[in-house]
């Protein structure tokens, strides 16, 4: 069973470097592509079965123009990033995203996938894509925070709004960390940004109350769920079908926007919040679902972050054979891929909550 087709970005670039400083991270791109081939997402390298018999459709990003960029971001950070490119070396922010020689044209390719995946979709032309390397939702409008230069999120709404008339817009984004450049860019306007993420103490960014409801004509449409270190699935769950179905379903968006945030994951170095694979598997399975009911399948996906490849990509995998429908639930690829997954973790996990 092929089940549905789903527009997967994919750029060569995405997997020679990524922008965090974590260099073992920027192997998932290119895993991903390994892992899509060997559990039959993908088609073989070989080719010598019709590429349409898989689920995945593989497209590649354009650069994105600075017209699009200049919608969300002031010309001075565009300007910042090109002299930062053009030195080679330092940061673009106060010490976490490094600058590198290369750096504008890849932060333009992972706009560019996220600008593709939503015309795609807004357009008809499929109801679900993925852009793994999108997610950039640190970024604000004159400032580079947490690896992500230029926040391809906001840039895609705002092509929506201008080229397609898409005026709800729904942005689930379940990274471990706050979206805070994304509340930021949308503060004060209708558009329903949810953020599920671990808060408290000196974790990043330090933002992310529940009180931050947005202001003016955004008030009452910006949902913070602040969440504990070592959290784990049953109460991440139960939460999201308490706080988050609800919200997306009362506000009826036209399409929407899903940060996957593999970084939620029981084993990354990072966050702790203790998700596991049957965790995304359930998740998913909400996100179609709602996509499904509130606006004809509409679902727009970035990866946001994620900094142990194996475990990130067994998490990207999981979501997209849930959205695609490409496995039955008895295929043993889905226990393969979990049993894997589970003693992959063991040692790196579980962090109870109180711990240091
Ligand atoms: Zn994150």
């Amino acid at each position: 069973m092929v089940g549905e087709r789903l527009s997967y970005v994919y750029h060569d670039a995405y997997g020679e470097r990524g922008f965090s400083k974590l260099t073992d991270s920027w192997r998932r791109y290119a895993l991903a592509g390994q892992v899509f081939r060997e559990i039959g997402l993908l088609p073989p390298n070989d080719r010598a079965t019709s590429a349409c018999s898989y689920p995945l459709d593989e497209i590649e990003p354009p650069e994105a123009d600075d017209e699009s960029i200049l919608r969300v971001h002031s010309a001075t950070l565009l300007n910042s990033l090109e002299q930062a490119d053009a030195r080679g070396t330092g940061y673009l922010d106060y010490g976490d995203t490094p600058a590198w020689s290369g750096v504008l044209r890849r932060a333009r390719l992972a706009v560019g996938g996220t600008l593709l995946a939503a015309h795609q979709v807004a357009s008809g032309f499929t109801r679900r894509a993925f852009n793994p390397g999108g997610g950039l939702h640190h970024a604000r409008r004159d400032r580079v925070g947490g690896f992500c230069p230029l926040n391809d999120i906001v840039i895609a709404v705002r092509s929506l709004q201008a080229e397609f008339d898409v005026e709800r817009i729904a942005i689930v984004d379940l990274d471990g960390h706050h979206g805070d450049g994304t509340e930021a860019l949308l503060d004060d306007e209708p558009i329903l940004t949810v953020s599920m993420h671990r808060y408290g103490g000196r974790f990043y960014p330090g933002t992310g109350a529940a009180e931050d409801i947005g202001h003016g004509a955004g008030q009452g449409f910006n949902l913070n769920i602040p969440l504990e270190r070592g959290t784990g699935g049953e109460v991440y769950l139960r939460t999201f079908e308490r706080r988050v179905v609800p919200a997306v379903t009362a506000y009826r968006p036209e399409v929407i926007f899903l940060v996957v945030g593999a970084d939620s994951h029981g084993a990354d170095p990072l966050v702790r919040l203790n998700l596991a694979l049957p965790d995304f598997c359930r998740l998913a399975t909400h996100l179609r679902s709602l996509a499904d009911d509130l606006c004809k399948g509409r679902l727009v996906c970035v990866a946001g972050g994620g900094y142990s490849p194996d475990h990130v990509v067994r998490t990207w995998a999981v979501y997209l054979a849930t959205l695609t429908g490409a496995w039955e639930p008895d295929d043993p690829r889905w226990s393969r891929l979990i049993e894997d997954d589970r003693l992959a973790s063991v040692g790196k996990t579980p962090f109870p909550v109180g711990s240091a």
